[in-house]
């Protein structure tokens, strides 16, 4: 069976899209641009979100004292290593908040990117009160002649665990920032987490809903890691009965649940996240990031269900 994204495959996966959109295998480099989040330096908060440890997302490859050419060398290096065939790649500015500075310096960064050899696109992973009418007008022009995508941590949909989180913003606030991105033509995407404290299962599924009705061309999904030496870890010790507890199987059943009731029109990026092993309290599943994605396929094979098989615009 072709499903409504034109691939056989049972959710609109991200690598579909780039062979649809570029022909071929595409492949995103991180790039730590030593950018800094306003939610740590008290523009907006201290302390961060509780959750968040920088080092858990980043590859060697990222270090903000390396020019971002070098870096972007590099991360092709090594992933030529593992995908022989790829020469297209997406910059994705990932570590902290990739539109916290003035205009004039986004635009000198971005355009060391945008000019290297082999680059076909950037991804721009910030928050929703770290952009403006200037500097989206700025992405909408470059996303004229390049792939951009502006990624925001939306990470719930509820208020209260925003708060409980220390996120420094409002669902509302995210809700401005995906509209005015998405409203000048700019891909738009939102990441999301599963399993932050006093969140339940009702509640994973209520967002899901929320959000399919939101202009987002991407959706990502992350499990909650609980890193050592977070906020998020005392809190997790302390109150273990707070957080929503899973393993491997339960959660990949829960997002059997989230993804039939997402838009189908929605590229999944992600279904779950990697962490380096000994970093989070809970214990690892032990497969690479490849291996849970197909588990999760060969799930919803077995019950017969696909992306969006539930979702009803309310449009
Ligand atoms: S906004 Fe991002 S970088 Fe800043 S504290 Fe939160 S998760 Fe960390």
């Amino acid at each position: 069976m072709t499903y409504p994204w034109g691939t056989e495959r049972r959710i609109n996966t991200y690598s579909d899209y780039f062979r649809k959109r570029f022909g071929k295998r595409v492949q995103k480099i991180t790039v730590d641009a030593g950018f800094t989040c306003p939610n740590r330096d008290g523009t907006c908060g201290y302390g961060g979100c509780t959750f968040c440890d920088n080092r858990a997302f980043k590859p060697s490859y990222n270090n903000p004292e390396m020019p971002i050419e070098k870096q972007l060398l590099e991360g092709m290096g090594f992933l030529k290593k593992r995908y022989r065939r790829v020469d297209q790649f997406i910059a994705y500015f990932q570590a902290y908040t990739n539109t916290y500075a003035d205009l004039e310096t986004l635009q000198g960064i971005y355009r060391q990117a945008i000019h290297f050899p082999g680059i076909v696109g950037i991804v721009v992973g910030t928050r929703p009160e770290c952009v403006d009418q200037e500097k989206l007008d700025y992405l909408r022009e470059l996303s004229q002649n390049i792939y951009v995508m502006v990624e925001y941590g939306i990470e719930s949909l509820q208020d209260r665990t925003l708060l409980r989180v220390n996120r420094g913003h409002d669902v509302a606030r995210t809700r401005w920032a995906v509209e005015e991105t998405a409203r000048r033509g700019i891909r738009t995407g939102g990441h999301m987490m599963i399993g932050l404290p006093g969140e339940t299962r009702e509640d994973f599924l209520d967002a899901v809903k929320k959000l399919s009705e939101w202009p987002l061309n991407n959706i990502k999904y992350h499990q909650l890691q609980v890193i050592r030496g977070t906020p998020m870890a005392r809190e997790y010790r302390e109150q273990p009965e707070a957080f929503f507890d899973f393993n491997m199987e339960s959660y990949l059943q829960l997002m059997v649940e989230i993804v039939e009731l997402l838009n189908p029109a929605f590229v999944i990026e992600r279904i779950a996240g990697e962490v380096a092993p000994g970093m989070s309290l809970r214990e690892g599943w032990g497969l690479r990031y490849d291996a849970v994605l197909r588990a999760f396929e060969k799930l919803l094979e077995e019950k017969d269900t696909w992306q969006g098989r539930k979702y009803q615009s309310s449009r």
